[in-house]
């Protein structure tokens, strides 16, 4: 059976995300044992064991629903941000609270705003809901806020803003984002995506939950995925007025974050020394990889989070597939409309050796 038809517009064509390839794929594809994954910008560290000890102590109870508000969690998280608890709002991943502003506040028809090469997430949300995206070009790769607000219209109901961005490592000044925020009309909610913010230590760099309460259509977006280390668990979060938060709640499943990704987020809050820690091995592991693509002679866009993109000589499609048979998995962003790029995650100091030196081999390989 034909099925397309049944599905409603914004489903039919959608193309699904396309995950980094998981290590045991790989392994069990070349029959290797010690692939290494920069794929999807985990936290090579893992996560603060404070949190692995709560995953183990919650696991006698997962014959139970978690607690549906997330109550705890809420309320340790708006206490460190200086927000009420009413104003945070829980996800299964930050993606989840994505997928919940498209839903509350994209229409068939209405238009959203995003930037060319921006977080693949924002097209498919509005996609899957009937929303027309409206795509600006970037700067230098980066957002481009000017060209974003010029795309504004009255059928506009949300824009996205990814900083940093992913996979493109930019990230836009509090100054700009400011007079952005000021310019918009308040129609037009503005989901804030912050899920590297702690890898960022500039002080021009603006943090949104401190802008919430001056601007009730910001959504500010985060996830324990990255610099906590708990991608698996699925736990995010957004920040927003009240309001906003209330309306995300409307259509949030009442269990979408399961009892031992609370209990893990909560144990890992605690733990500034392992973000500290996390943070460190990361500005170290930017400068290895920026010396060791240096030395290669591949151009490179200064990153913010964890992760850089490279441009490559030859075909990229080739390089990833050297690197794979090398057992070394980065992320192809040809869908970020970077067809010449690849994507590395910052490993620890052994992975990104590793990979500069399959990376080395797999240019020669490749052109071969
Ligand atoms: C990784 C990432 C997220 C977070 O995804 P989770 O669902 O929280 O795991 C959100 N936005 C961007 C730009 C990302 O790269």
């Amino acid at each position: 059976m034909d099925a397309e038809h049944l599905a409603v517009p914004g489903v039919r064509g959608l193309q699904p995300y396309q995950p980094g390839k998981p290590v045991e794929v790989l392994e069990r594809e070349l029959g290797i044992r010690d692939a290494v994954k920069l794929a999807s910008n985990e936290n090579p560290l893992g996560p603060p064991p404070a949190a692995l000890a709560a995953v183990r102590a919650a696991a006698g109870q997962v014959a139970r629903y978690p607690d549906g508000s997330g109550h705890r969690l809420r309320h340790a998280l708006a206490e460190r941000l200086g927000v009420g608890a009413d104003q945070v709002t829980l996800g299964n991943g930050s993606n989840d609270v994505l997928e919940l502003a498209a839903r509350c506040f994209i229409a068939p028809g209405d238009e959203a705003v995003y930037s060319e090469h921006a977080f693949a997430v924002y097209p498919l949300v509005v996609q899957a809901v009937g929303g027309v995206g409206r795509v600006a070009p970037a700067r230098d790769y980066g957002h481009d806020l000017e060209a974003m607000a010029a795309l504004v219209t009255p059928r506009t109901r949300v824009m996205f803003i990814a900083n940093p961005n992913n996979p493109t490592g930019t990230w836009v000044e509090a100054a700009a984002l400011d007079r952005l925020l000021a310019a918009l009309p308040r129609e037009v909610v503005v989901v804030l995506d912050e899920a590297y913010h702690e890898y960022v230590e500039d002080p021009a760099y603006p943090r949104g939950h401190a802008l919430v309460g001056d601007h009730p259509n910001l959504l500010v977006t985060r996830t324990f995925s990255k610099i906590y280390g708990l991608a698996g668990l699925r736990v995010g979060y957004g920040v927003s007025s009240p309001q906003l938060a209330d309306l995300l709640n409307r259509v949030r499943q009442p269990f979408n974050v399961n009892s031992l990704g609370l209990a893990a987020a909560e144990a890992a809050l605690g733990d500034e020394a392992h973000v500290a820690r996390s943070r460190a091995v990361n500005g170290a592991g930017l400068a290895q990889l920026q010396a060791g693509l240096d030395r290669l002679g591949l151009h490179w866009l200064p990153s913010a989070g964890n992760f850089i993109t490279f441009h490559t000589p030859q075909p990229a499609g080739e390089v990833y597939r050297a690197l794979l048979e090398r057992g070394v998995i980065v992320r192809p962003v040809d869908n970020y409309g970077l067809p010449d790029h690849l994507r590395v995650t910052v490993g620890t100091e052994e992975d990104n050796h590793r990979f500069l030196a399959a990376l080395g081999e797999a240019l020669g390989a490749a052109g071969a």
